[in-house]
Parts: structure tokens; C-alpha cells; sequence
């Protein structure tokens, strides 16, 4: 059966670019019937919050991410002292004590000489003593997996043939000093037990993919199939990562976006497919195809997000936004003509408000000073409320006959005085609705 998972750290709220690693994975696994695994990578005590994780996991339910199980990375501490052990017997770990500035000093060293920053294995060449000599010196070493100096092949699911060269990566560091268990090897040691067949993510794990490859096999397990999707930039193509912060999916959720709006354009977008608004998740499922996405960085651009939002509203029956319009104070009866009114004329459900405070309270009226007689004229002929559907029209036939004006010259005046703005809904529609003119001075 097919198992994917997503794999935040809960150090922070997810933004865009987690999304799409979350998508895909989840489309992946409800395509083929299969299961979709939350998996909670905190096992770094320090920066994990449990608020963090709250978030992610309001955040997934809210775009209907639903995940069928979640694991957590802290509860299953002893499964990786387990399999670095196995590692460690198998003679695949040592444990190596150059502090950090040594390291940077050995990298600075490569460079000059032209030479890739690949670790030296030093500590390899250290005997049991001079081992513990070190450690009583300088504490407990990090513990490094030793890589088979091979290529490490793969056919991915998005950047098709991979090989790289594993001289040309260091021997991963999966242990620190203070003993805490790092990402890739809980990875592994997770993708492995629990089963998953498919592992997504952002192509800055490329390197790791490698080294994560050979640790599997090391263990005895079978490597998943392997997609890297490109990473998002903004709209220029410039660098993302530093406004990712703020693209994080509850701003989006502030700003009125609309959770499908969203998967929408994260399911497509960096695909040969063009995005589509779809309706909801069974055609979002239906629509994906891993094998459409490109290699190339994928241009994102925010603002796409609320054309997509206001289309999607648009489409959507009363009773997906009752609950929203009952909360304005619109009266029940009232709500069904309201949304028919207003559908067209919003972007984000908060643009509701404004046309229900115009309906309750009527607008402000916008007066240019050469229309002021017209308008003075109009609303003397303007029947008293409440409103119907022909009252607008049989108005304006009456203001016509009355002034002579017509057209533009005519309505949008009338529009102006009556609404406050130059544009918006049909006035047919707007004005049974309307309970108060203010314009009627
Ligand atoms: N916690 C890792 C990350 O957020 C997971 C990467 C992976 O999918 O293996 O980068």
C-alpha cells in the first residue's frame, strides 16, 4: 500500500513552501487509496514548541489535509538508540571531535585548495586510547555514519536520473555530542518502519536523499521512491526563503484566502498543467500528476491567491457561507437576495461587511457638485421604502422623463448618491435590499 508522510519540525509556523511538500504527498497517497501519515519531527527539544505543533496540525485541517495517523519523532527515541547501535556493531558509526571551528577551519582549508569541503575522516585514523583520550578532553564526540564511497543512484519522481557521488558528501553526523538523535537518521529509521513508499520534498534534500539511501540499506530496509520538487521563489525568481515568514498559512488564513484557492494553486503550480480553481478535493485528486512537475525553480506569487479566492466565492451555493453571512447580523430572510447581491462584488469574505453596513445603514452619499440638483431632483421622485426588484428601473424611467439625462449621465450619479462608490452590485439587485437612503437628505 502506498504511505507518504509529512514531516514538519515544529519550529515554527508552515508557510507556502511546506504546503506544497504537504500536498503532494497527501494527493499522492489519496490518489492511489493509500495513507498519509503527520509525522511530527521534534526531536530537537530546544527549538520544538507544542504550540507548533497545534498550528500544523490547524493549519492541515483547515486546507482538509486530513492525515490518517501521527507519529512523533520524541516517542520514539529508543527505536534510533536501537538502530545507531546496529550501526555502531556493524561498523558503519564512529565518533569523531572536531569542535565546529576546527571543522570551519578544515573547510576553509579544501576551498583554498580548490577542493570540495568534504570531512577528511580524521577521527576514522583515531585507536581505542587516543579515542579516549579525547573524550575525556573535550566530552562526548558526534557520532558520523561512514558512507560507502560509491555513486548513489536513484530514479526520482521529478528530477528523473540521480547520481551522486558519495565521496563528494561528508559522512552525515547523525548522533551530537549531547546525544541528541538527528533528523536523518530518525527519518530513516521512521521511513522504514513505518512502511512509507513515497517520500516528496523540497529538492534541498537532495544530498541527504544520498546519504539517506545508504543508511537505509546499512539498516536492512528498502529505500522509498524519492521526488524533489523545486523550491519557490518570488515572482522575480528571487529568493523566497526570507519572506517565507510571512507566507505562512495562518497570515493566509488572515488575509481571507480561501483554502482551495490555495491547493488549487500549489497543486499545479511548477507543473507543464495550467492552474485551474477546482471545486474541491476529489478533483484535486483526480488532477494530479507528480510526473508534469519540472526541475525548475517555481515562481509563486501571492497575489495570484485572491484573484483565485474571489472566483471561488463566486461558485459557491448560500449554505457554504451562511454561517458567515448570519455573523454579519444580515436577518435570515434577507440572507439568500444578500449573497446573490454581493457574491460578485467581493474578494476575500470580509469584503461582505461594507455592502451589508450600506443595506443597514445606507452609504454616505458621493455628490459631485454639478450633479447636486440632478440628484436633489431624483431623490424627490425616489418612492419611499422599503424597495423592490422593479423600483430601480421604474425610478430611473421617471428621472429620465423628468431631466432628460440618460445613459452614464444618468445612473451613475444616482449610484454614487445612493451607494457611495462608482461601482458594485446591480442596482436592481442592491436596492430591494436597501433599507436606508441617506441621499434623501
Ligand atoms: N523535518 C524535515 C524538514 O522539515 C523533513 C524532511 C523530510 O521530508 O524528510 O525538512
Amino acid at each position: 500500500m502506498t504511505t507518504t508522510r509529512f514531516a514538519p519540525s515544529p519550529t515554527g509556523y508552515i508557510h507556502v513552501g511546506n504546503l506544497r511538500t504537504a500536498l503532494m504527498n497527501f494527493l499522492i497517497a489519496r490518489k492511489s487509496g493509500g495513507s498519509f501519515i503527520l509525522r511530527i519531527d521534534d526531536t530537537d527539544p530546544q527549538r520544538s514548541r507544542e504550540e507548533y505543533v497545534d498550528a500544523i496540525k490547524y493549519d492541515l485541517e483547515w486546507l482538509g489535509l486530513h492525515w490518517d495517523r501521527v507519529e512523533r519523532q520524541s516517542l520514539r527515541l529508543e527505536r534510533y538508540a536501537e538502530a545507531a547501535q546496529r550501526l555502531r556493531d556493524m561498523g558503519r558509526f564512529y565518533e569523531a571531535f572536531e569542535t565546529p571551528t576546527e571543522l570551519d577551519l578544515k573547510r576553509k582549508k579544501q576551498l583554498n585548495m580548490g577542493r570540495p569541503p568534504v570531512y577528511d575522516r580524521a577521527a576514522l585514523a583515531l585507536d581505542a586510547e587516543a579515542r579516549d583520550r579525547m573524550r575525556a578532553e573535550r566530552g562526548p564526540g558526534v557520532w558520523r555514519f561512514r558512507l560507502d564511497h560509491e555513486r548513489i543512484e536513484w530514479s526520482d519522481g521529478i528530477l528523473n536520473d540521480i547520481s551522486i557521488d558519495a565521496a563528494s558528501v561528508s559522512d552525515p553526523v547523525l548522533i551530537r555530542g549531547d546525544g541528541q538523535v538527528l533528523y536523518t537518521l530518525a527519518s530513516v529509521v521512521d521511513d522504514t518502519e513505518m512502511g512509507v513508499t513515497h517520500v516528496v520534498r523540497g529538492s534541498d534534500h537532495v544530498t541527504n536523499t544520498a546519504t539517506q539511501i545508504q543508511i537505509i540499506r546499512a539498516l536492512g530496509g528498502t529505500p522509498p521512491a524519492f521526488a524533489h520538487h523545486s523550491l519557490l521563489t518570488g515572482p522575480q525568481g528571487e529568493a523566497l526563503s526570507k519572506r517565507l515568514g510571512t507566507l505562512s498559512l495562518r497570515d493566509l488564513r488572515q488575509q481571507g484566502v480561501q483554502p482551495m484557492a490555495l491547493l488549487s494553486l500549489m497543486a499545479r503550480l511548477g507543473s507543464a498543467d495550467p492552474v485551474e480553481l477546482r471545486d474541491d478535493m476529489g478533483a484535486l485528486i483526480d488532477g494530479f500528476d507528480i510526473t508534469r512537475f519540472g526541475a525548475a525553480p517555481t515562481k509563486f506569487d501571492e497575489r495570484d491567491l485572491l484573484p483565485l479566492t474571489a472566483h471561488y466565492l463566486q461558485r459557491q451555493p448560500l449554505d457554504q457561507v451562511a454561517d458567515h453571512i448570519e455573523a454579519l447580523g444580515v436577518p435570515p430572510e434577507m440572507a439568500a437576495d444578500f449573497w446573490a447581491m454581493a457574491r460578485d462584488n467581493i474578494t476575500t469574505l470580509a469584503d461582505l461587511e461594507p455592502w451589508w453596513t450600506l443595506i443597514r445603514d445606507g452609504a454616505e452619499p458621493d455628490i459631485d457638485p454639478e450633479d447636486a440638483a440632478f440628484v436633489a431632483e431624483s431623490m424627490a421622485l425616489l418612492p419611499p421604502a422599503p424597495f423592490d426588484a422593479q423600483t430601480w428601473q421604474t425610478w430611473t424611467a421617471e428621472v429620465r422623463q423628468a431631466t432628460g439625462r440618460k445613459g452614464k449621465a444618468l445612473f451613475m450619479p444616482l449610484r454614487k448618491a445612493l451607494t457611495g462608490r462608482a461601482n458594485g452590485p446591480e442596482m436592481a439587485m442592491l436596492m430591494p435590499l436597501m433599507q436606508v437612503v441617506r441621499a434623501r437628505g
